[in-house]
């Protein structure tokens, strides 16, 4: 598996696969050919959600107005969901092509450069193999971690202070958010909506909702975020952290370490199956968030391997099958609320692990592999097409 700084990224929202990824598409080309001109063809999810998510205009923004950008929904056989068919123009002639895909949580591929040419440096690429060697070795996840990555602490820090940041200023902001949905930010009021007699399960719920929505309304506004594993579903794991922090007392030291913790879970769902929403559905995003969360929730309570796994897969499996249906392709309906919605079950996740411990029937392997084969099943207007599903049904009603 690839360092976790390939998995947490920090950058403007709101899609990791389709403004993130693009954006480094679009800085490799330029200092590839610092001459050129670029016609780039956007297909897949690309052309059917790039409007709403921005694509052509962080395109033009680092490739200059002069980049053509055109919208191809209809080409089929692509290399992956996320492809854009680039042509790189000098002196009036072309002089290369490239297939760039987005292949999820900002990474991109040129096609033909294999995946490999990012270093794979932690040996172990499952979660069975891993929880060996943790036993072996009597360690806990995040020890793992910082066993193959040492500078990894000063890393995962940086990326803690970026978390707490955009959740502050996603507290603060007010007004509606970009792209003509009409959506109002709602986490200062659900963070200053105080109940009289609220009891500590309603606050906690009130608490944790308002600092997921605080992040995936900054992500939906272009601000700057962490992939948690992506964009669209960088709310989650968060939300639950600073929760933790705040009302727990939990120190940003052993945060740190539930990060790296949560950090092994995205790997091993982005090494094994998708974290990408045009490939695999939402499950592949907000499940994956999910799961990452439990697992560092579960780490940080101090619970053993077998617990960890069990929170992990309990996040996942109740994930199974969620479909991505962007309404007018913004990171907006469902997915802020959705964000919110899987920070609560990531708790709930780890509190059936510590009840139910040792009675797990499902491993975390075998979750990672049903939600891929799941979402390869979907049909395509679930994933991250808007053409299925609540994005069809809202504008039908509208
Ligand atoms: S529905 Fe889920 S996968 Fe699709 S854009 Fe929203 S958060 Fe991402």
């Amino acid at each position: 598996m690839q360092s976790l700084k390939e998995l947490y990224r920090i950058g403007a929202g709101p899609s990791s696969s389709h403004s993130m990824g693009p954006e480094a598409a679009a800085i490799k080309l330029k200092n590839l050919y610092p001459e050129a001109k670029f016609k780039i063809t956007l297909c897949g999810s690309l052309a059917l959600t790039g409007k709403g998510h921005g694509t052509d205009s962080v395109l033009k923004k680092v490739l200059g107005e002069s980049a053509e950008i055109t919208f191809d929904s209809a080409r089929e056989n692509l290399p992956h969901p996320n492809t854009m068919l680039v042509s790189v123009l000098q002196d009036g002639r072309e002089i290369a092509t490239h297939a760039i895909l987005s292949v999820g949580g900002g990474r991109i591929v040129f096609q033909g450069e294999r995946i490999a040419e990012v270093a794979e440096v932690y040996p172990l690429n499952s979660f069975e193999e891993i929880k060996r060697h943790l036993k072996e070795e009597d360690m806990s996840l995040s020890d793992y971690v910082f066993s193959v990555e040492p500078d990894m602490n000063e890393y995962l820090t940086a990326v803690w202070e970026q978390m707490k940041a955009t959740l502050k200023e996603g507290l603060n902001a007010d007004g509606e958010l970009p792209g003509g949905l009409h959506v109002m930010r709602k986490a200062k009021y659900l963070w200053q909506s105080k109940h009289i007699g609220e009891t500590e399960e309603i606050a906690e719920n009130r608490m944790i909702c308002a600092f997921a929505f605080a992040v995936a309304e900054q992500n939906a506004a272009g601000g700057t975020v962490v992939t948690a594993p992506t964009c669209g579903s960088c709310g989650v794991l968060p939300a639950v952290m600073y929760y933790m922090k705040k009302q727990r007392k939990f120190t940003d030291e052993q945060i740190v370490r539930a990060l790296a913790a949560a950090g092994i879970v995205g790997n091993l769902i982005k090494t094994n199956a998708s974290i990408s929403g045009a490939e695999c559905g939402c499950q592949a995003e907000i499940g994956a968030a999910c799961s990452m969360t439990a697992a560092g929730l579960a780490e940080l309570y101090g619970m053993d391997i077998e617990q960890v796994e069990y929170a992990a897969e309990v996040a996942m499996e109740h994930h199974l099958g969620l479909t991505c249906d962007p309404v007018n392709g913004l990171v907006q309906i469902p997915c802020i609320e959705r964000n919110a919605v899987a920070a609560m079950r990531a708790i709930n996740a780890v509190n059936i692990a510590n009840f139910l411990t040792y009675t797990r029937k499902v491993s975390l392997n075998t979750i990672i592999t049903t939600m891929y084969e799941t979402g390869r099943d979907l049909s395509g207007r679930y994933r991250e097409t808007s053409e299925g599903g609540l994005a069809k049904l809202y504008k039908e009603e509208k």
